[in-house]
Formats: structure tokens, sequence, C-alpha cells
């Protein structure tokens, strides 16, 4: 697999002063799946705000109200038919308009935390040929809602066919296996982050990186409607996590929970801040450094911090020079292991 980025830049080494705001050096990551393990810390992050209260909680809430609200009869999913795939449709542009369109309002156009925990000091409302329609909110609108939302309800429409039908293995009934209903909950984000670590390795291979995955990574400087700004090829892909409950017994809420903290979770992850404040205060974490890095410099930090591939499989920086360092030591002795071979 060859690396998107050229020769040069892999070997320069980070701009030192480039970020308004970055949070503590070196990133330590998340405490849950490491070793040796350390259960305390693992606790406390699931019970954390950043992660119970900013994403479990709010995408769990979130999924529910989906389904019990804004969700056609599954008897009327039986059969392909334009009234209910268009309800869905609508839902999840609604959904998408909402979490990128609110935040993009109130971090940029709006303004109304100033420019507290923003990461990169550029606005991701540049323009220029590069972007459809010469802007890249307008673009990434596009790409968002005309690919993202449709392939993101393609998936959709497609589990609840199957559960309509009785064609999935399990219909997994809250009432009878309430734990193990819960337990999925708390495994998709962890599911999720190693699925997008390997189809994001994957994205920066050269001939996939030029078709599809370009198209993401021209939000040098990213917003919230960055986030879910994918070719469709990358859209297919990356959405296709969801596809774990094919064999994994489920419910459809499930399903809805597991497409929308895809979908919305990289607006949030997007939007530039650290943190949705109020009054100077977070609220929610928003967008991890870890992946403004990734934005930055292009062959690090594939995956999210949820899961430690990137330090399982070499990829990690960690924001320090140091890290940086190996990291590029690293990817010399490999292209020259794979010369030799
Ligand atoms: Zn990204
Ligand atoms: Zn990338």
């Amino acid at each position: 697999m060859t690396d998107a980025e050229t020769v040069d830049s892999t070997r320069r080494a980070p701009r030192g002063i480039f970020w308004l705001w970055h949070p503590p050096l070196p990133l330590k990551g998340v405490p849950v799946f490491i070793w040796p393990p350390q259960p305390l810390e693992a606790l406390r992050f699931l019970l954390s705000r950043g992660f119970l209260w900013g994403m479990l909680v709010p995408f769990g809430a979130l999924a529910v109200v989906s389904w019990v609200y804004l969700q056609p009869a599954l008897e009327r999913c039986a059969e392909f038919r334009l009234d209910w795939i268009s309800q869905v449709y609508l839902r999840n542009l609604g959904l998408m308009v909402l979490v990128a369109g609110g935040l993009h309002l109130y971090l940029y156009t709006f303004k109304r935390q100033g420019s507290d925990g923003k990461m990169n000091p550029r606005e991701p409302t540049a323009s220029g040929r590069t972007f459809f329609a010469g802007n890249q909110v307008w673009d990434n609108m596009f790409w968002s809602c005309a690919s993202g939302v449709t392939l993101w309800t393609a998936y959709e429409v497609g589990f609840l066919w199957a559960y309509a039908n009785g064609l999935l293995p399990v219909y997994l009934d809250w009432t009878q296996h309430p734990v193990w209903f819960g337990l999925t909950f708390l495994a998709i984000p962890f599911w999720s982050s190693v699925h997008f670590y390997f189809v994001h390795r994957l994205l920066h291979w050269k001939p996939l990186y030029k078709l599809a995955h370009a198209v993401h990574h021209r939000n040098e400087s990213t917003g919230p409607w960055s986030g879910f700004s994918m070719h469709p090829i990358e859209h297919l892909v990356f959405l296709s996590s969801v596809l774990i409950h094919l064999v994994v017994a489920s419910h459809p809420i499930h399903i809805l929970f597991h497409n929308q903290f895809n979908a919305l979770q990289s607006a949030t992850g997007h939007a530039g801040f650290d943190s949705l404040r109020v009054k100077g205060k977070p609220v929610m974490w928003l967008t991890p450094f870890h992946h403004q890095l990734h934005h930055r410099h292009f062959n690090c930090n594939y995956g999210n911090e949820l899961m430690p591939c990137d330090r399982w499989f070499g990829t990690d920086y960690d924001g320090t020079h140091q890290s940086w360092a190996a990291l590029v030591k690293r990817r010399l002795a490999r292209r020259a292991g794979s010369r030799r071979s």
C-alpha cells in the first residue's frame, strides 16, 4: 500500500507554531483497550462527560426519539416504496442540517464562542476552483447531503426492509435481553473506530486516494460541514461498519444509532473547536485534535482515539516532535524494506 503524501512532506518536521489552541501534548489516547489494563481509568473514561454524556447518551437518545417519533412503521418497510423511503431520507437530511448547519451558524457565522477552543487559525470557508461552486461550505454541503445522506439512507433502508421481511437472524428484543441491548450501544463506537482505521488506511492507497478520499482532504481547515463531505465511494466504505449487524443480534434502534453516530459525529468531530461552549463553559466535546493532525499531516492518525489502532500499527502522531521523528523513521524503514523485497 502506498501513502498518498509526497516524500518531501513526509520528511518535513511539523511546523511548531501552527495551532491557535491544542490540548496538552503528548496526546494520551483513551485508556480502555490498552496494555497493561487500567480498569479504573477505563471506567472513569466510560463514565466521563466526553464519552458517556457527549457521545453515548445524546446519540442514544436521538436514536430512541427517531425510532419512536420519526420512523415509518416496520410493516410499511416490507416493500421498497417511495413514501417511507423519502420519510427516512428527509429525517436524515433534517438531522444533518440541524447538527452541521446549527454548529456552523453557532461557531462560524455568529461566532458565539469567539475563538475559544478553536484549533486551526484558518476558517473553513475557503473559496477557489478546487471546491464545487467555488466555495468550501457550499461544496461540503453538496457532498454531505447529495451523496452522504443518500447513502446513509440507503444502508438504513436496506436494514429496515430486511427486518420487515424477517431476513435478519435475530431481532433483539430489549425487554428480553436488556443487558445485551445496552452493551450493543456501548460496543458500536469502539467497533466503528476499528473499522474506520482500516478503511481509512485503504482510502490512503494512492489510486483510491486520488479517486475518492482527496474530496475529503481538500478541507485542510475543517468545519462542521467538512466531516461528512466525502466522495460516494468513501461514503460507501465509511458507512459499511453498520454491516456488522447482519451477523450480530441487534434491534433496528441500533442501526439508527450506528448510522447517526457515524454521520453526525463526523460533523461534530470536524467542527474545528475542542468543545461546544455556552457562556464560556464546555457543554459537549466536539473535535479531537488527533484527527486535526491527520488533516494537517495526512500520513498519520488514520483512526480515532477510542481504539489505539494507530499505536498498534505504528501510525500514531501524538503532537510532539519526538513522535513525528519516530513516525518518519518507521516510514522510511518500511519503504527501504519494501524496496529491498
Ligand atoms: Zn477528516
Ligand atoms: Zn485521510
